[in-house]
C-alpha cells in the first residue's frame, strides 16, 4: 500500500513538473518578443540613425563628408558636412553601397567627394553582431526544444524513466512453460549472486529472445525472472524507440542502460524488438534511424563490464526478420520459443487466472481447456473476464460452466475470423502432416533427433515438429541435404499416404525445400548434371553467355528431380513404417502435443 501512495505522490510531482515546463517556456517567448519589440523601437526613435533612402538622398545632395565601413557588416558610419557627431545607418547591401559612393567620387563634380574608409573586419565585433542578430533565432530553437521534451515526449514517461516495477510477479504466475522456467532459472541464479559466478571467471548471461505469439507470456515471464531473483524491471517497447525523432533512438537506448547501470542487478526488457532490431540494410531516411538505434543498442550490449550484471531479456514474434548481429554471442545468444499453451497448460493458465474469481463449484476448467486449443494465456485470460462479465448481467452467484462457454464462444466468433478454430478435420490433417516429418526424420540417418512435435497452431501454421539442436557445423554434406528435403517433404508425403488428399498446410516446407534444392544446383554446385558452378544470373547476367542459353531450363530441370526424388523417398520411408505414421498421428491427436520420450515409446 505505502508503494502505492509513494507512486500517487510521484505522478503529483510529475505533473507539477509538466505544468511548470510548460509555463516558463511561454514565458520566456513572450519576454523575449517584448524586449525585441522596445529595442526595436528604441533604434527607429535613435536620431542618430538614418534611414537608408533618406542616407541615398543625402549622398546625392552632396551633404555627406565621410563614410566608414567595416568589411562583412552592413552597419556604416557617417560624418556629414558641417555636423560633428557621427551617424550610422544599415545598408542593404554593402557592395551595391561602395558603388554608389565610389560613383560619385568619380563625378566630375569635386564638391561631391566622399571619403571612404573601409576597414578590415573586426572579428570580435563582427561576431558579436552575428551572435546578437541570431540570438532570438537561437532562443527560439532551444525553446522549441525545451518544450518537445518536456511535454510531448514527456508523456511517454516511462521512455526517460523507465518503469521500475513494483509488484512482485513470481514463476508462480506463470503457469506451464516448465521447461522455459527451468532454463531461466539459471539467469534467476546469476542476479541473485552475479559475484559468485564472476568470481569464477564464468562467463555471464546477457541476452535472451523470447519468441512467440502476442499474449503467451513472454511479458510475464521476464518480469517473473525479475522477481524471483528480486531486481528491478525496467522496460521498454521497440515501438517507442521508433517513433521518434531522429537520432533520440540511439541516445534513449544510451539513456536506458544508463540507468540499468545504476539500479544493477537488473532486468532490461525490450518488447517488440524487431521494431529496432530488423535487418539493417544501408539505404537512407527512416531507415539509418534505425540503424542508429540499432547500432546503439549493440554497442550497449557489447560494452557491459563483467561487473555489471544486467540481463537483456527481449521478446518478438518474428525472429526471422532479426539482424543477425543481434543474435551473435555475447548479445541475444540464447532464443527460448515461448509456444502457445497446451491442454494441461491451458487448464494451469485458466487455474491461475480464476483465482481471484468467483466460481461455482461444478466448473470444469479441463474440459474449458479442451475446448481453447490455439489460445494464448491472455485470451485465456480475456475469457475468464468476459465469463464473469456474463455471470454479473445474468445475475449468478457465481460464474457458471456455461457462462464460461458462452465467453469461450464470445471471443472465438472473434477468432473465428482468423481461422483460429480448429475443426476435428484440420486436426487430423495436420497431426498426419507432422507426424509425417517426425518419423520420416526418425528413419534419415543424418537429421537431428526429435524435441517436440504439436499440432497446437502456431503462426500460421498449424502444427510444428521441433528437431533438437545439435553441436555448430561448419560443412552440410550433399546427403544431409538430401535428407532434410526428404523430411521437409515428410509432412505433405504423410498427408498423401495416409489421406490421400494434400492440403496447403505443406506450403512453406515446400517453399523452404524449393530453396534448397536450388542452392544445391546453383550456389554449392552439387547437381552432376550442372557440375561445380556458382550461379547467380540476377548479380551476373553474363553467365548466360558463358554457360549456354538454355541453364536456366538445366537448373529448373535439376531442381525438380532433387525435389521429386526426395518426395518420393519421403512417401516410400512412410508406407514402409505406416504404423508408426498412425501411432505418432494418433497420440497427437490425443495429447496435441508429445515430447522426446513420449515420440521415441513409439518406436521401441
Ligand atoms: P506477451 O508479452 O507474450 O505478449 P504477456 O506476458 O503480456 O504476453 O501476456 C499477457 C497476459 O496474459 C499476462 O499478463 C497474463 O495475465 C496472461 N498470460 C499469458 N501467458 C500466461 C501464462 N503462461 N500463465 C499465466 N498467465 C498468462
Ligand atoms: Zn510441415
Amino acid at each position: 500500500m505505502a508503494s502505492k501512495d509513494k507512486k500517487k505522490d510521484n505522478q503529483k510531482e510529475e505533473k507539477w513538473k509538466k505544468i511548470l515546463f510548460t509555463i516558463i517556456p511561454i514565458l520566456i517567448v513572450i519576454a523575449v518578443f517584448v524586449v525585441g519589440i522596445l529595442i526595436n523601437n528604441n533604434q527607429q526613435n535613435d536620431e542618430k540613425n538614418v534611414a537608408y533612402t533618406q542616407l541615398i538622398q543625402d549622398i546625392n545632395d552632396g551633404k555627406i563628408e565621410k563614410v566608414e565601413m567595416t568589411v562583412g557588416s552592413t552597419s556604416v558610419k557617417l560624418k556629414y558636412k558641417g555636423e560633428e557627431e557621427e551617424k550610422t545607418a544599415i545598408v542593404p547591401s554593402t557592395q551595391a553601397f561602395v558603388e554608389l559612393v565610389q560613383e560619385k567620387t568619380q563625378d566630375d563634380n569635386t564638391e561631391n567627394d566622399i571619403e571612404l574608409i573601409q576597414k578590415p573586419r573586426n572579428v570580435f565585433a563582427s561576431m558579436s553582431e552575428a551572435i546578437i542578430g541570431l540570438l532570438p533565432t537561437i532562443i527560439l530553437i532551444i525553446l522549441v526544444i525545451l518544450i518537445i521534451q518536456m511535454q510531448g515526449l514527456g508523456d511517454k514517461g516511462k521512455v526517460y524513466d523507465p518503469d521500475i516495477s513494483q509488484d512482485k510477479i513470481t514463476f508462480k504466475d506463470v503457469a506451464g512453460l516448465d521447461e522455459e522456467k527451468a532454463e531461466m532459472m539459471e539467469i534467476v541464479e546469476f542476479l541473485k549472486r552475479p559475484e559468485q559466478y564472476t568470481k569464477m571467471g564464468a562467463k555471464t548471461p546477457r541476452g535472451v529472445l523470447l519468441c512467440g505469439k502476442p499474449g503467451t507470456g513472454k511479458t510475464l515471464i521476464a518480469k517473473a525472472i525479475a522477481g524471483e531473483a528480486n531486481v528491478p524491471f525496467i522496460s521498454m517497447s521497440g515501438s517507442e524507440f521508433v517513433e521518434m525523432f531522429a537520432g533520440l533512438g540511439a541516445s534513449r537506448v544510451r539513456k536506458l542502460f544508463e540507468k540499468a547501470k545504476k539500479v544493477s542487478p537488473c532486468i532490461i526488457f525490450i518488447d517488440e524488438i524487431d521494431a529496432i532490431g530488423s535487418r539493417r540494410t544501408s539505404s537512407s531516411g527512416a531507415d539509418t534511424e534505425n540503424n542508429q538505434t540499432l547500432n546503439q543498442l549493440l554497442v550497449e550490449m557489447d560494452g557491459f563490464d563483467s561487473d555489471q550484471s544486467i540481463i537483456v531479456i527481449a521478446a518478438t514474434n518474428r525472429p526471422e526478420m532479426l539482424d543477425e548481429a543481434l543474435l551473435r554471442p555475447g548479445r541475444f545468444d540464447r532464443t527460448i520459443t515461448i509456444a502457445l499453451p497446451d491442454l494441461r497448460g491451458r487448464e494451469e493458465i485458466l487455474k491461475i487466472h480464476s483465482k481471484n474469481k468467483k466460481l461455482a463449484e461444478n466448473v470444469d476448467l479441463k474440459s474449458i481447456a479442451g475446448d481453447t486449443a490455439g489460445f494464448t494465456g491472455a485470451e485465456l485470460e480475456n475469457i475468464l473476464n468476459e465469463a464473469a462479465i456474463i455471470a454479473t448481467n445474468k445475475k449468478h452467484e457465481a460464474i457458471k460452466n456455461s457462462d464460461i462457454e458462452d465467453a469461450v464462444k464470445k471471443v472465438t466468433v472473434g477468432l473465428e475470423k482468423h481461422n483460429r478454430i480448429v475443426s476435428e478435420k484440420d486436426k487430423k490433417l495436420t497431426a498426419y502432416h507432422e507426424a509425417g516429418h517426425a518419423v520420416v526424420s526418425r528413419y534419415l540417418e543424418t537429421q537431428k533427433d526429435i524435441k517436440e512435435v504439436s499440432i497446437i497452431p502456431r503462426g500460421i501454421a498449424g502444427g510444428y515438429t521441433m528437431y533438437k539442436t545439435n553441436e555448430d557445423k561448419f560443412y552440410v554434406s550433399k546427403t544431409e541435404m538430401e535428407e532434410k528435403l526428404i523430411s521437409l517433404l515428410g509432412g505433405r508425403a504423410a498427408e498423401k499416404v495416409a489421406l490421400d488428399d494434400i492440403s496447403t498446410g505443406a506450403s512453406n516446407d515446400i517453399e523452404v525445400a524449393m530453396k534448397i534444392a536450388r542452392d544445391m544446383v546453383t550456389v554449392y554446385g552439387m547437381s552432376d548434371k550442372i557440375g561445380p558452378m556458382s550461379i547467380d544470373l540476377e548479380k551476373d547476367p553474363y553467365q548466360i553467355q558463358l554457360l549456354g542459353n538454355n541453364l536456366e531450363d538445366e537448373i529448373g530441370k535439376e531442381v525438380k528431380t532433387i525435389l521429386e526424388t526426395a518426395y518420393e523417398r519421403a512417401q516410400m520411408l512412410l508406407r514402409a513404417h505406416r504404423d508408426k505414421l498412425d501411432a505418432v498421428a494418433l497420440k497427437l491427436l490425443e495429447k496435441e502435443v508429445i515430447n522426446e520420450e513420449e515420440f521415441e515409446q513409439i518406436f521401441e
